[in-house]
């Protein structure tokens, strides 16, 4: 049993010395030291031994046992030292490599379109306002001169989170929190999005975003409204877009016209991208009626205003030539790279 025993030591040394990797050591460790390893069969092999043998062959089994432990555990280290080694050396950077190319986004149309369009209108000395877009049904509506029976304010065109409060349904309620501070004159853009519960379709969406804009001061007339307007779309759409007004009623401007710009592909011949008409939609606007203004304790003996809102997605769709609203919100790379 002695000579077993060495047997075991000599070839336990051997294969250690032979082993590579983590694994075959792992191995050898189970099959020597393990449950089921040569050790403990060995150890059961003892009760054929006399008494006084016993503790004996016990010593002699814990030392090689403490023996191959020893090396087992030495060669662990060495082996692992030289895998992190060789991973190190793996992982060593050359900075001559050429590098990684970072792809970076770029804007979104809907942003050019708003970065252009507040580009312009600061250029004129507006200023750029933002407001909540949970809004109370006060501002939304009842200030902005929409009376309760009004059909804008039906359920099935507007969310309400309750009978006081809604998803605002346009961003002139930011007209009347300007206006509500006080401070005259006013010259200022408000873009945003709003909400209205229509169902996804090429030029629909439930969600969407406008830009309007307002201006209150002395003795502004009409007249400065259309030149604002002409001078805006010439920026916008090219030097040679003329505009065109229609008359038209809202609620908070008094008189209100819809606004047209001539068509900027063809000139205003008529085409297909302008349905033959020459001209295109683009928004609507008025003088700020008097009654809005006294609701926002305005004067209208003393002060004059015009506002105006557009639709940002159609200005964007109309510069892009987009047909289908939907793409501007489906993220889909091909598409939005094309810009
Ligand atoms: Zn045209």
């Amino acid at each position: 049993m002695k000579e077993k025993l060495e047997q075991i030591r000599r070839e336990a040394l051997k294969k250690l010395q032979e082993t590579q990797d983590l694994n075959t050591l792992n191995e050898i460790r189970v099959s020597i030291l393990g449950k089921k390893g040569e050790l403990t069969s060995i150890m059961k092999g003892m009760k054929d031994l006399s008494p006084e043998e016993r503790p004996q062959f016990g010593q002699m089994v814990n030392d090689v046992r403490k023996n191959i432990e020893e090396i087992l555990n030495e060669t662990k280290q060495a082996l692992e030292d030289a895998a992190l080694e060789k991973k190190l050396k793996k992982e060593v950077i050359d900075v001559t490599l050429p590098a990684k190319k970072s792809k970076i986004g770029h804007k979104h149309p809907n942003t050019i379109a708003l970065e252009e369009i507040e580009r312009i209108f600061i250029g004129m000395g507006y200023e750029v306002v933002e407001g909540p877009e949970v809004e109370y049904d006060y501002y939304n509506f009842e200030a902005l001169n929409i009376p309760a029976n009004h059909p804008a304010k039906d359920e099935q065109d507007t969310f309400y989170v309750n009978s006081d409060i809604v998803l605002r349904t346009q961003t002139s309620p930011i007209q009347v929190r300007t206006m509500e501070k006080g401070k005259l004159p006013i010259r200022m853009i408000a873009p945003g999005r709003v909400f209205r519960s229509d169902e996804v379709d090429a030029t629909h969406s439930p969600s969407f975003h406008q830009i309007e804009g307002m201006v209150i001061d002395k003795n502004v007339t009409f007249a400065d409204l259309k030149g604002t307007l002409q001078q805006f779309a010439k920026e916008m759409f090219g030097e040679d877009t003329k505009i065109k007004f229609r008359p038209h009623h809202f609620p908070f401007t008094e008189p209100s016209a819809e606004v047209d710009v001539s068509c900027f592909k063809c000139g205003g011949k008529g085409c297909r991208f302008c349905k033959g008409e020459g001209w295109i939609e683009i928004l609507g606007c008025g003088m700020v009626h008097p009654h809005v203004l006294e609701m926002s304790n305005i004067d209208p003996n003393e002060y004059s205003g015009f506002a105006f809102g557009l639709g940002l997605e159609r200005i964007a769709l109309l510069k892009y030539e987009i047909d289908d609203m939907r793409l501007l919100y489906e993220n889909d790379i091909r598409f939005l790279e094309q810009f």
